[in-house]
């Protein structure tokens, strides 16, 4: 009940939708019930938790920050649970509501969403990053335990960053993304939001493991996290890369520098040992990133056709009911998104860009595996810098995208990357561990020292 009041008195705009309070209450008390009957009720028996509105809870409104799912005429409505929310109930939690994120995922500050912008909770002239950003203010501004986010190129990590939060993207297909609205594929991942390291740790127990309607949830042995946590840096090798301080990335900014050093600082006094590594195709994520996220995004999009979901505009013949639906339903930032991946992917350019892209992202995996043969993970700032005020960089996409520089390579190489709260004497700022394929343990145990 406190929550729910938290959540109708925020100010900050994490929430979409809520859960009907009555069905909910209900939940809790048979919950207590149970404990007092000294019943299991589950690792996360009674944990209230919001969930980002691109992932689907049955019976309830998805939007996806997007009105060509909610508008009065088209309203869609969850048919099914997602595997992360079955695996969730399952464990005893309270699902709260939806969060507030950026259109299909689409964006760096959550102001493109079609539910309006989310304010960052540790000021609230700024943005909460994003897409997750409604997910982070939430667990920011204890509206909720945890969350769930969704990581297509950061989306997970950089609103973590911006708002003093944890955030773990798991590797590419430790977690099911069965329920969750796609943006790009071969990039997606779902993960845990949180305030501790330890309570990541908890969450991921939870939502690891094969799933038969994601082919892309691989089966490898899901471990305790927890057993993770407090082991302690000494002897581990921590490998820092060259170019994300160097000339090649540009807009480092001094305070986020000094916070990264500070940290290393600390890791070594504790036994760890820190060790320079080259990534030398840092500089081309970014273009690579969006070549490949928005052509894999024009593509899964094309199922918002006004037939199937959501908004159906008044229209004579089949085409223009295309058009005008689409026109009308989408916002800008993804309206760019699919004409730059229709124009990645069509005939005459498909080879110079998507194919090209593809190319390097090889070699940016690559980049890691070299790495990874000398450190067992690497550590560097999450954001180059921390969170912008509301409406800085809305008139540049461009600036936007730049933003990414850090969190996208994880992505592109299917790795686990976490961001933890680093030191700071102003808005918070957030440190990125990366660890080989399924080495979360890895990412925990250094993650569990920073924090
Ligand atoms: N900022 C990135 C983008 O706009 C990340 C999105 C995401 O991870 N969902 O595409």
């Amino acid at each position: 009940a406190q929550y729910l009041d938290a959540i109708k008195e925020d100010t900050h705009g994490a929430f979409i939708s809520v859960v009907d309070s009555d069905e909910l209450l209900a939940q809790a008390r048979g919950i207590d019930e149970a404990r007092a009957r000294g019943e299991d009720t589950g690792v996360l028996g009674g944990v209230p938790i919001a969930i980002k509105d691109n992932i689907c809870v049955k019976g309830g409104p998805v939007s996806a920050g997007s009105k060509i799912l909610d508008q009065a005429d088209g309203r869609f409505i969850s048919p099914y649970d997602a595997t992360v929310v079955t695996k969730l109930k399952a464990a005893g939690a309270l699902i709260l509501g939806k969060t507030n994120l950026d259109e299909f995922a689409m964006g760096s500050s959550n102001e493109n969403s079609a539910f309006g912008a989310v304010k960052n909770p540790a000021d609230p002239e700024r943005v909460p990053g994003g897409s997750s950003g409604g997910s982070a203010a939430a667990v920011a501004a204890n509206l909720c335990v945890a969350a769930l986010g969704s990581d297509t190129g950061g989306s997970i990590r950089q609103p973590a960053a911006f708002t003093g939060t944890v955030g773990l993207k798991p590797t590419y297909g430790r977690v099911s993304r069965f329920g969750l609205i796609a943006f790009a594929s071969s990039l997606d991942q779902i993960g845990p939001m949180t305030r501790t390291v330890e309570d990541a740790a908890l969450m991921l127990n939870v939502l690891a493991g094969p799933c038969p309607h994601d082919m892309t949830s691989m089966d490898v042995p899901s471990e305790d996290w927890t057993q993770s946590l407090g082991r302690g840096v000494e002897g581990l090798k921590i490998g820092v890369p060259k170019e994300y301080f160097g000339p090649g990335v540009e807009g480092l900014s001094p305070e986020v520098r000094a916070s990264v050093q500070e940290t290393l600082q600390r890791l070594e006094s504790q036994g760890a040992q820190i060790q320079e590594v080259s990534l030398p195709h840092t500089k081309y994520a970014v273009a690579t990133y969006y070549l490949l996220a928005t052509a894999e995004a024009s593509s899964n999009l094309a199922r918002f056709d006004g037939v199937r979901y959501g908004h159906r505009a008044e229209a004579r013949e089949l085409q223009e009911l295309y058009t005008k639906s689409r026109s009308e339903g989408f916002g800008p930032e993804v309206k760019r998104r699919i004409m730059l991946g229709t124009y990645v992917l069509s005939a005459g350019f498909y080879d110079a860009y998507y194919k090209k892209a593809q190319s390097v992202r090889t070699l940016i995996t690559r980049d890691f595996e070299n790495a990874f043969k000398a450190v067992d993970v690497i550590l560097g700032p999450t954001t180059p810098n921390v969170a912008f005020r509301l409406g800085e960089k809305t008139n540049d996409p461009l600036q936007m995208y730049l933003e990414d520089i850090f969190t996208i390579s994880c992505n592109l190489a299917g790795l686990p990357g976490i961001s933890v709260p680093g030191p700071t004497s102003g808005l918070p700022i957030g440190i990125q561990i990366l660890a080989p394929h399924f080495r979360e343990d890895l990412v925990f145990q250094a993650a569990s020292v920073i924090e």
